[in-house]
Parts: structure tokens; sequence; C-alpha cells
């Protein structure tokens, strides 16, 4: 049996049996493989069960006002995605009368839709020819064919796209693709592949030289940003002041409550007296409680943030500051380290 054969017959075996595997609907699909970016199958599941429930067409969908999308993200991180769904289902709307495309060379003009995401619903909703390069795909590749050129460098990109297209059984893609991908998420995971169950081993470059841990290879690129934000929480018990974020930032056209962000972690008379507090919160901020720094990190950034309850409301507000009764603060969408934040502070 060859490479591909091999992976199929053991996915027909021990595949996971996933909702979205059941259908050929672009729409079910494109809602899975967006969930799933960069977020575990168990953490997604819930999230789709709730997508597909809430908005079964891709129409529906499109009617959807973006707090809603947002709301129904909440917890799940990478927010722009829940925003890019909703322009690519209008788009979808507007430009395929609400019938979400199949082929790829429609599904990459799309918003928020890449190689990977293209090749994924064209060949699982109309078994088009078209190999998927993921991150298993990458793994599984780089070890098998003992690949060493970096997976996130432009020649790397390349290459694996080549070698998956070379592989790929043009006849049942949908069937491969699915197969390839299952087997680095099962067998050849990140760490600790399961070598010794592996129906390729006797081929695979890195099984014969030793060499999992080595492949695949990333350039290490991206610069971490190290961020202060000091959360300010005024309520009068049954209202709270609140903040919406802007387009520009994380968690844009979110909620989260009042804040100052400084270049370093502070000292409170040093935050008492920062020129934004004068300002808003006035000359005599009396702080009621200051809670330990606590670290998030996200995919680029790391933030460091610490809640300061204050006992007197702001002198002025900013244009984004509302208040909002407490019982319907469920409504906003927020950012989880604001949802846990409040959750624990009200509760
Ligand atoms: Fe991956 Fe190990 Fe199989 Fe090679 S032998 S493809 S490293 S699981």
């Amino acid at each position: 049996m060859n490479f591909s054969d091999e992976l199929v017959n053991w996915y027909t075996q021990n595949k996971r049996d996933l909702p979205w595997r059941h259908t050929t609907d672009a729409y079910i699909i494109w809602l899975s493989e967006i969930i799933l970016q960069q977020t575990r199958v168990e953490q997604g599941l819930p999230y789709f069960y709730r997508f597909a429930e809430t908005y079964p067409a891709v129409t529906d969908f499109a009617a959807a006002e973006e707090n809603e999308i947002l709301k129904l993200w909440q917890g799940l991180g990478y927010y722009s995605r829940g925003r890019n769904m909703l322009k690519t289902a209008r788009m979808v709307q507007d430009l395929y009368g609400g019938k979400f495309p199949t082929r790829y060379a429609d599904l990459i003009k799309l918003k928020g839709i890449g190689e990977y995401t293209a090749a994924a619903i064209a060949s699982f909703s109309s078994n088009e020819a078209k190999a998927v390069v993921d991150g298993n795909v990458y793994r599984v590749l780089a070890r098998y064919l003992g690949i060493f050129e970096p997976i996130n460098s432009t020649a790397g990109k390349k290459l694996f796209q080549l070698k998956a297209n070379d592989f790929l059984n043009k006849k049942n893609s949908a069937l491969h693709n699915q197969a390839v991908m299952e087997f680095g998420a099962m067998v050849c995971k990140p760490k600790n592949p399961a070598c010794g169950i592996c129906p390729v081993r006797l081929d695979c470059y890195a099984f014969k030289h030793n060499a999992t841990t080595s492949l695949p290879v990333k350039l290490k690129t991206v610069k971490v940003r190290q961020r202060y934000f000091n959360y300010f929480l005024y309520t009068d018990g049954e209202h709270i002041l609140m903040n919406k974020r802007d387009e520009s930032d994380i968690w844009a056209n979110m909620y989260d409550l009042p804040m100052i962000e400084t270049d370093g972690i502070a000292p409170v008379n040093k935050l008492i007296t920062h020129p934004e507090a004068v300002n808003y919160f006035g000359e005599a901020l009396e702080i009621s409680t200051i809670s330990e720094v606590k670290k998030h990190i996200l995919t680029h950034q790391q933030l460091y943030i610490r809640f300061i309850t204050i006992a007197k409301q702001p002198v002025s507000l900013k244009p984004n500051w509302f208040f909002i009764k407490v019982e319907n603060l469920q409504t906003l969408p927020l950012s989880k380290v604001i949802f846990i934040f409040l959750d624990n502070f009200l509760n």
C-alpha cells in the first residue's frame, strides 16, 4: 500500500466521530474549519454546535449582528475570526445568493478564507482535488520525508505544498485530506508521536533516523509584545461602568472596563497621578481594592493585568465609556479575562 492508502486505511478504522464529518454542506464545513483554527477539537465542539444551531444556514449567519456573533464566540479567543465570518457570510449572501461556494477558486476570494481553508472546504464538500496543508500535514510530511526546510519560510511553504500535491489521492481527496490531518492529530502528534503503532513507520525518515523531536523545523520570528493594563472598576451596586473597545486593537469591538495602559507595572502612587487617571477620575482617586497582577498570554502579546476597584464615580467619561445595569452585563461580548474577573467580583 502507498502512503495515502495506508493512512486512509488507518483513518477508516480509527477516526473520531465528529459532526462535520457527516456532511458535505460547505457552510457547515466552513463553520467547523474556522472555529477549529488554533483551537482544540474538545474546546471548539460546543461552539460549533452553538453556531450551527443558532444559524443553520449561511443566510441566517449573514443576517446576524456583530455583537451576537462576538457574544456566541466569547471565550474562544482570536475574535477576529468571528468578525471575519460575518463579512464572509454577507459576501456569500451578496455574491452567491446565499449558496455557499464549493469550488476552490471561488472560496479563496472570500474574506478570512486562506489556501488551507479553501482547499479543505473544496475537497470535503465537492471532492475537488486540492491538497490541504495545515500544521498536522506539515508535521507528518516533514517527519515522513525528512524535510528540514522551515515550515514557515516561503521556500518551505512552497515545498510542502508540492509534496502534499504529489501525495494527494486525486480520486478521493476528501478522504485523503481528512486521513492525513487526523493521523497527524492522533498518531504523529507534536510530542510523543505513537511511532510504535504507525502504519508507515518502516518508510519514515524521522523514525529511521530518530529525528521526531527535530522535525518539523520552524523559524522563530514573532516578537512577543508585553503590555500592562490597569483596569478600573466602578459600580454603584446597580450599574457598572464599561468601555467599548475600538477596531484597532485586540478584542476589537468587544467590551471591557475603563483602562489605563502603562509602560510597566506602575506603583499605585504613580497610577493615581497618571494624567489620564487625574483627567477621568479626579485628583482624589479613592482606591477600594487592588488585585494582584495577572499574566494573560495571547499569540503575540503578553498582558499583565490588574483590577482596581474605585469608590468614587469618575469626574468625566471617555466617549467609549458607558454605564450598564449589572443584570444586563451578560448581553455584552467580553474577553475571557474580563468575564472571569467580573463573574468572580459580582457573584
Ligand atoms: Fe510520524 Fe512516527 Fe509515523 Fe514517522 S513513524 S510518520 S514520526 S508517527
